[in-house]
């Protein structure tokens, strides 16, 4: 029997394979320079058709709450295999899959992946949004800024989207163009941002991260959502190119900032949405005011409920957890000319029950612009 071959030679591929025997293979991630256990992997699987297989991640239990996702058709779309096909093992985990008769590559990963290809296939369909370059990589990617003017004059607020500062982080991409569409859309809270903001996006901060298929959380020395610090220069072009514009741009529009995540594999707080809390309190208090308007006014599948808002010194929102540098939105919240800034966690595979897919998570982005809306108009006289 001539052995399938397993890879990850394509964009966003990330696997070891340890061990390959007639039905079985024996992998763990590759977590590169990540300094801590992650689970971020993605793997291909070609000419195994027909048969049935088991694969052994022998690197902690790195399946989430939905099985791995699949995809049949080379990673353009995905499915959940579910829970019932895995099993935890002493090593780790394990699932087994039967391959269709007709299967060519098929596509294995922890998550949903959103790569280069995705964002394009994104930006065909809005020509309205401009594609400007934030700066280059490290390894020459042009990183993409996205911009999407305002059609009223000069704005009366900027709103500033970021994500994968954690490059495993895909389900916040899609979060990002559901609030870039709602932006868009022909419809009231549309026509209204339309008309006063104009709107900036960096979807993938850590560029190469994301192409490479790395973890990128916890990269040796640290890692892109901690690269925002007092008392030293940026150690990434991405952060020090947007730490820079935001500067800028606050200093002639009240900003508002929105720093995209995606949180732990699973357990508490890691199976809903939720903000993370400010150790400023009067961006702490803004926060919660925000969290009860998106709490009030979404009405998509995903429930967001008011205290679904970790305050600081709870959980792993602690200020050891920050020793290494800030995170993005704390940068943010300290400018002179920001009026808002918060992260939001986006879990990977399931909201509450509700199991994730970039519908769901395009629309609750919607809801975020639509609360906004309303955020806006109350707080615009205290920008
Ligand atoms: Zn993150």
């Amino acid at each position: 029997m001539t052995l399938p071959q397993i890879d990850c030679a394509f964009p966003g591929g990330n696997i070891k394979v340890e061990r390959l025997e007639p039905g079985v293979a024996v992998l763990r991630q590759d977590r590169r320079d990540t300094t801590c256990w992650w689970f971020h992997w993605a793997f291909r699987i070609q000419a195994a058709a027909g048969q049935m297989w088991r694969f052994e991640l022998v690197d902690g239990d790195a399946v989430g709450t939905r099985g791995p996702a699949c995809s049949l058709d080379g990673g353009t779309t995905w499915f959940w295999l579910g829970r019932e096909c895995v099993e935890t093992t002493s090593a780790g985990v394990a699932f087994s899959y039967r391959f269709p008769e007709d299967a060519g590559e098929v596509r294995f990963a922890f998550a949903m992946p959103y790569l280069q290809t995705d964002l394009e296939m994104f930006l065909a369909n809005q020509p309205q949004i401009e594609r400007q370059v934030l700066c280059h990589s490290r390894q020459g990617r042009e990183v993409e800024l996205l911009r999407l003017p305002c059609t009223g004059g000069d704005p009366a607020w900027r709103v500033v989207l970021a994500a994968r500062h954690h490059c495993c982080e895909s389900v916040a991409n899609w979060v990002m163009e559901g609030m870039l569409a709602a932006a868009l859309a022909p419809t009231a809270v549309g026509g209204w941002w339309r008309q006063r903001a104009e709107f900036l996006a960096v979807p993938f901060v850590d560029k190469d991260g994301v192409e490479n298929g790395d973890q990128g959380k916890c990269r040796h020395p640290f890692d892109h959502g901690r690269d925002y610090a007092d008392g030293r220069a940026p150690l990434y072009p991405e952060t020090g190119a947007l730490a820079q514009r935001l500067v800028a741009w606050a200093a002639a529009t009240p900003v508002i900032a929105f720093d995209l995540h995606c949180p732990w594999i699973r357990g508490q707080w890691n199976e809903q949405v939720y903000m993370v809390g400010s150790s400023r309190p009067e961006t702490a208090a803004a926060q919660a005011r925000f969290a009860n308007l998106l709490a009030a006014t979404n009405h998509t599948g995903w429930d967001y409920r008011s205290d679904d808002f970790l305050a600081h010194g709870q959980s792993w929102n602690t200020a050891a957890n920050y020793r290494d540098g800030k995170g993005f939105a704390r940068f943010a919240a300290e400018q002179p000319g920001v009026a808002f800034a918060t992260s939001f966690e986006i879990p990977y595979a399931n909201v509450r029950g509700q199991t994730v897919c970039p519908e769901d998570a395009r629309a609750f982005g919607h809801a975020i612009v639509a609360a906004l809306r309303i955020f806006a108009d109350t707080e615009g006289t205290q920008a």
